[in-house]
């Protein structure tokens, strides 16, 4: 590692500052070969131009503010829907009136409770703010020439041996890198309209990056930005599941983007009422491993 990463500090013996950090020396490093990164743009666009294909219609600057519950017979009583009655979501309140339809579809990531927790639907995640540091600067340079690891001849996505994982991506179009770290105890679950990215958090992780990465040293952040994880706190999964005649799909837990195929491929597959989804590359998945009562998932270990 020393020799295709110049510059790179692997151990910290004497180092007390490092000590004090909790730094470990680092004897290995793995490399995932089939590894890459994925245009979020791209993917969205994508998205839009095959949903505006099927006639899909859509909406922005548009705010669902409630989730119009009706019961399955209505009566025609005022005061509907009753305790005694079973209940579905048939709708949609908007600040641009109401929106019906046969099945609706909710995805509303970290700010699913707001919608949720009021009709008494628990979506079993919370948010949590997640941020991101672009730095760059002549003394990274070297770092976006990194022989041996890739085609590009860069440094690939690292993540260190830290508590809590601190990971570094770097951008050679931008000349540039993303830092981040996902900070655990300390960080609340908090709803926020607009997170922002602190820079004293920044200079928490750059006390670490540095000592691995002198490269580091100095180096500010040029640009910042948060945003929110929907966190399902128990196995760090999306929850894709059916309640009151709605599909509720939640909990991307920080790979959302990554997911966003498969998670598709499973919602599809619920609301044509199949027991299985194909996801790319043909394989099976059971819907009801992600729902709530059959769920059937291991622990996500990979969240950053
Ligand atoms: C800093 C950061 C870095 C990340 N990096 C990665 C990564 O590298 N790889 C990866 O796979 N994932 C990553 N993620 C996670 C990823 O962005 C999410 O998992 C993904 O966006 C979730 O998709 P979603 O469609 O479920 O929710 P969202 O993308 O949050 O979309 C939900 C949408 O619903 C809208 N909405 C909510 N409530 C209402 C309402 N009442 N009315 C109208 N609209 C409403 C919101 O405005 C929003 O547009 C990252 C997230 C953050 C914050």
């Amino acid at each position: 590692l020393r020799r295709m990463i110049p510059g790179v500090c692997l151990d910290f013996d004497g180092d007390e500052e490092a000590k004090i950090f909790g730094l470990e020396n680092i004897d290995k490093g793995l490399l995932g070969q089939k590894c890459g990164g994925l245009d979020v743009d791209a993917l969205v666009n994508f998205y839009e131009d095959a949903f505006k294909k099927l006639d899909g219609k859509i909406l922005f600057n548009t705010t669902v503010s409630e989730l119009i519950l009706k019961p399955e017979k209505r009566l025609g009583i005022h005061g509907e829907p009753f305790v005694w009655q079973d209940k579905r979501i048939v709708g949609v309140k908007t600040n641009r009136g109401e929106y019906y339809g046969d099945s609706i579809i909710l995805a509303p990531g970290a700010w699913a409770n707001i919608l949720l927790d009021r009709i008494g639907i628990d979506s079993h995640t919370k948010p949590k703010k997640r941020q991101v540091f672009v730095v760059g600067g002549p003394s990274l340079y070297p770092l976006l020439n990194v022989k041996g690891f890739n085609g590009q001849n860069i440094l690939p996505f690292t993540i260190l041996p830290t508590h809590p994982r601190i990971y570094i991506r770097p951008c050679g179009r931008e000349k540039s890198f993303w830092v981040g770290c996902a900070d655990d105890i300390g960080r609340a679950f908090m709803l926020e309209d607009n997170p922002e990215a602190e820079e004293s958090y920044y200079y928490q992780l750059y006390q670490l990056l540095r000592k691995y990465f002198p490269h580091f040293e100095n180096v500010r952040p040029m640009n910042m930005f948060a945003g929110l994880y929907e966190m399902n706190t128990i196995d760090g999964n999306p929850y894709i599941f059916e309640e009151a005649g709605a599909i509720i799909a939640v909990g991307a837990s920080g790979s959302g983007i990554i997911k966003a195929d498969a998670i598709g491929r499973i919602v599809a597959a619920l609301y044509n009422g199949e027991k299985k989804a194909e996801l790319f590359g043909g394989r099976g998945f059971r819907v009801s491993d992600l729902g709530v009562e059959k769920r059937k998932v291991e622990k996500e270990e990979f969240i950053l």
